[in-house]
């Protein structure tokens, strides 16, 4: 997703936030009257409310069309959490509530349409979008630099205005594609993500380490944190206003933080293919990995490891043309890597040290998770390449078969 800042005069700025507004209220609008079907069903809700929601949005048709969309996602969303919620805690109050009130979009944001709505000159770096006004044409987008370049390289689709009220702005969000040319890999490295160290590392060159979010970046983490608690705990409106500065500067700096740990990864382990636990698995695994320790669990809450994961795939793919790879993380912890014995007391106490209770081989339980996740990963292809092998196997001697 490539941001950009349009660079809007003050005539244009306000139809802009105009029609942002008209499109957050009228998926606002139609969130509530739904609330009784809590349909999904992009056609019924087309049939029910495009054209009340264009005439009474003053909405070009386009966006209208979107505002359904967007509205039939939302539901799939809740309906999807409610299930969630229903199978962790079936009689709970939460579960009762939780069709009570009808959601609300909060946030200015509005979905155009590449090639419709909006288009990009990317040579130009100016944009196109339309409004119930007619269209507005050569914006001027403003960004970095590698995010031109990626503009000019990427297959664009549909992107998102977002109106950001602390800095008075509007950005637009472009999601693209990169046709990187596919390269093969030099090493295989696999990635544990832990709590006390980010990254237990592995690799197929004879490296192994744990590297470390600097402390100065934790320590700063630790201030958002306390301030956090400091001012909810008040609960005045001027403390809720800095707690709402304080959140969107502490997502900027973790993201900040994120982007540097990855870069660093990828550059110290250059044409990797990267193996990493596939993290929608772990959810049931999660009391054998994240261990008691309470302090722990909140660092491992603190740093978002399914961002710094995309992060390093992203950065990782477009700089080696090499693709990452996700494993099972079932037992990776408990498991080792020389005699293949699984138990949980090969890690006593879920503490830093593995000793197999088997052959007694002991190494840092971060790096054994992350020989185990690399080996996960290189057993499955040696398994799909055993049977290409067994199947296609031309001049196979006729006495075996
Ligand atoms: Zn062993």
């Amino acid at each position: 997703m490539l941001k950009f800042k349009l660079e809007l005069s003050k005539q244009q700025k306000r139809l802009f936030l105009e029609q942002t507004i008209a499109y957050t209220n009228a998926i606002s609008y139609i969130l509530e009257k739904n609330l009784k079907d809590k349909s999904t069903n992009v056609k019924k809700l087309h049939r029910l409310y495009y054209k009340e929601v264009r005439e009474k949005f003053n909405l070009p048709a386009q966006l209208a069309v979107n505002v359904i969309r967007e509205t039939s996602a939302i539901y799939k969303t809740l309906w999807a959490q409610f299930k969630e919620l229903k199978r962790r805690k079936p009689n709970s109050k939460s579960v009762k509530k939780f069709w009570d009130k009808p959601p609300k979009r909060k946030s200015l944001i509005a979905k155009y349409t590449h090639n419709r709505t909006f288009s990009v000159k990317p040579d130009k770096l100016v944009v196109s979008l339309s409004t119930y006004a007619g269209r507005v044409k050569n914006i001027p987008i403003k960004g970095w630099n590698k995010h031109y370049e990626y503009l000019k390289q990427g297959k664009i689709s549909d992107p998102i205005l977002v109106y950001d009220k602390s800095s008075k702005t509007f950005f637009i969000y472009i999601p693209i594609t990169l046709k990187v040319p596919q390269q093969k890999p030099k090493q295989i490295v696999g990635v544990d993500l832990g709590e006390r160290h980010i990254f237990g590392i592995a690799s197929t060159t004879e490296q192994k380490e744990l590297i470390d979010i600097p402390d100065e970046y934790k320590h700063r983490k630790q201030r958002y944190h306390s301030l956090r608690s400091e001012l909810m705990s008040k609960g005045t409106r001027s403390a809720k206003r800095k707690l709402q500065k304080n959140s969107r500067r502490e997502k900027r700096f973790t993201e900040n933080v994120l982007h540097i740990m990855a870069k660093q990864l990828i550059s110290k382990y250059p044409n990797a293919k990267f193996v990493f636990e596939d993290l929608t698995q772990i959810r049931q695994n999660r009391i054998t990995y994240r261990g008691k320790n309470k302090e722990a669990r909140r660092h491992a809450e603190q740093w978002p490891f399914a961002s710094i994961i995309s992060k390093v795939i992203y950065k990782n793919t477009i700089q080696y043309g090499i693709e990452s790879e996700k494993v099972n993380p079932y037992f990776t912890s408990q498991t080792c890597p020389v005699c293949g014995h699984v138990d949980p007391n090969n890690r006593p106490n879920k503490g830093e040290v593995f000793t197999c209770t088997n052959c007694d081989y002991t190494e840092h339980a971060d790096i054994v998770g992350a020989i185990n996740i690399a080996l996960r990963y290189i057993v499955k292809k040696q398994d799909e390449n055993l049977k290409g092998l067994l199947v296609s196997q031309p001049n196979a001697p006729r006495e075996l078969t």
